[in-house]
């Protein structure tokens, strides 16, 4: 599962593959350098005995 990431200047979100083009940590769309990661929950299973 890749980890998603959101620009902290224009808000749009995009994955980690796209991250990987650009050089550092930048916002492929702005070029923003503060990034956020999102990360999804995980689903547990929890089982009643
Ligand atoms: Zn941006």
């Amino acid at each position: 599962m890749a980890d998603k990431y959101r620009c902290g200047k224009c808000w749009k979100t995009f994955d980690d593959d796209k991250l990987k083009v650009l050089p550092g940590v930048r916002c492929p769309y702005c070029g923003y350098d503060i990034i956020y990661m999102i990360r999804k929950p995980t689903i547990k299973v929890i089982k009643a005995t």
